[in-house]
């Protein structure tokens, strides 16, 4: 089957967050259960073309496009993605694309995806490559399904193509005047109100996607549910009803060469079921780094996290003074929102002895921090899929949640009456109830053996890509095999 996966970030060129390991990974696995797949990426200034072996796609340069009023060029770059054969095409527009970040707040950010996705479609047709399937992932890339079934409806290279649009985040939407459509060349008579271009007065991008693709995604089972819904949906909650049947949930796997504690290369010692103890000597160089005291008989606390609403740490504020009573120790590596980053520097200045927090993004101290810790700490608003629990969960670091989206799909909460679960998870986005799971915790934590039994559990935990991509690869077929 011919794949053509098209995102707006991709592991190792281009990272943000969930969707870059997506992009990065997922191609891998799907090429290993006999898939042709190609990827497409717009060429950003930030990404080192000679470090990857980008170099110049002589046969498509110099494409006229027509955004809106203007005339635009676009080039293709290409590449091999690391670890495989697979061919990742760059859509270079310098106008469009050399910014200081991937996504801005310009206002023009929706004519630069808009020449992503129309150069997409152009560049497949020069290369005459018949994809059976167009896997598009969130607002950046959810035009497309739209622009096949209308202005590219006449070209039978796409006779047979489906399109299967993945959402990681419906938070994020796309949304934009209606002076947009002129940009978008698309037809103002989809732009009414309620209509399938039209979400409360803007032009929406990921609307018209789930309404044009042929099949729709969600990065977990549970997710995919909760976006129905007014709660999780955020205003998209009514057109995902009217495709409930075509929506599906695949939970995201994970670079197990990447996220391994039997030989990740980050942390001091590396370990498997077989010699857990050596995680122990993990957390004793961790508080070490962090300049803390080290007690096997304190739990460390973990938290690795973009510091956004959707995290959850607003739970923390009302309960801040009632948790530092506790008995723990708080490794914290996060950056985003102000008054989070400002929480967490002002509880390391108030209790040095029991809490470091790291403003920022460092990879190293993400895998050392995983390891290291014996609980982590998610309590999100909403979790598309995460994956940091996931990581938690097979280093044997027992993992405390809110249960919601991926969360709830991967983390048991342990019962002490009948042996199971491999972590600790709430209901009730309520600062008591997190309190009370930290607590329930911390209170399992003194009896050490069945604390190894729930590590234990988390540790024999498979989240590889393998099972997902196979998932993945029956969708593409009930895609393809959809009228
Ligand atoms: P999201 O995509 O919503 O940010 P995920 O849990 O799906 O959340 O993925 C976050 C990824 O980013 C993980 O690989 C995590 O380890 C990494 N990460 C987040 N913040 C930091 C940080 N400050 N330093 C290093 N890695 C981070």
């Amino acid at each position: 089957m011919k794949i053509c996966f098209t995102a707006s970030e991709c592991f190792p060129y281009v990272k943000t967050g969930g969707l870059g390991d997506v992009a990065g990974s997922l191609p891998k696995s799907l090429a290993g259960e006999d898939c042709e797949v190609r990827i497409f990426l717009p060429l950003y200034k930030g990404i080192k073309t000679l470090e990857h072996g980008i170099g110049s796609f002589d046969e498509i340069q110099n494409v006229p496009v027509r955004i809106g009023g203007k005339n635009v060029m676009f080039s293709v770059w290409s590449a091999i993605l690391p670890g495989s054969e697979i061919k990742v095409y760059f859509i270079d527009c310098p106008d469009y694309f050399h910014r200081e970040m991937p996504y801005t707040n310009d206002i023009d950010e929706d004519e630069r995806f808009i020449l992503f996705q129309i150069a997409v479609i152009e560049t497949l047709q020069r290369l005459k490559w018949s994809p059976d399937i167009i896997h598009c992932n969130d607002w950046q890339t959810s035009l497309i399904p739209v622009y096949l079934k209308t202005i590219y409806k006449w070209d039978k290279l796409f006779e047979n193509t489906k399109t299967l649009l993945s959402i990681h985040n419906i938070a994020y939407q796309g949304r934009f005047s209606r002076d947009s459509i002129y940009n978008s060349g698309l037809s103002y008579s989809e732009y009414y109100p309620g209509g399938p271009f039209e979400l409360n007065g803007s032009f929406c991008f990921l609307k018209a996607g789930i309404i044009f693709s042929d099949l729709i995604s969600t990065v977990s089972p549970a997710y995919s549910k909760e976006i129905q819904t007014a709660e999780f949906g955020c205003g998209l909650e009514g057109v995902l009803q009217t495709r409930s049947d075509d929506i599906y949930g695949v939970l995201n796997g994970i670079d197990d060469n990447i996220w391994n504690p039997g030989k990740d290369k980050m942390i001091p010692y590396n370990y498997t079921l077989k010699n857990i103890d050596n995680k122990l000597l993990c957390k004793k160089e961790l508080l070490k780094e962090a300049e803390l005291n080290f007690d096997e008989n304190i739990p460390s606390i973990g938290i690795i996290s973009r510091f956004a609403v959707q995290k959850g740490f607003e739970l923390f504020y009302p309960i801040a003074e009632q948790l530092m009573k506790l008995n723990f120790q708080l490794l914290v590596l996060g950056s985003g929102e102000n008054r989070t980053e400002d929480f967490f520097k002002g509880l390391k200045q108030s209790f040095p002895e029991k809490v470091n927090a790291y403003i920022g993004y460092n990879n190293k101290l993400a895998h050392m921090i995983t390891a290291g810790c014996d609980i982590f700490l998610m309590p999100s608003k909403y979790e598309p899929c995460g994956l940091n629990q996931m990581y938690s969960l097979i280093y044997g670091t027992v993992p405390v949640v809110r249960k919601t989206g991926g969360l709830a799909d991967t983390v048991a909460d342990f019962h002490e009456y009948n042996e199971k679960g491999n972590g600790f998870s709430f209901e009730d986005f309520t600062p008591e109830v997190l309190l009370e799971s930290i607590e329930r915790a911390l209170h399992i934590f003194k009896d050490s053996q069945t604390w190894k039994k729930i590590m234990k559990r988390g540790m024999k935990k498979d989240f590889t890509w393998k099972q997902s991509a196979k998932i993945y690869l029956d969708l593409y077929k009930k895609c393809r095999d959809k009228n």
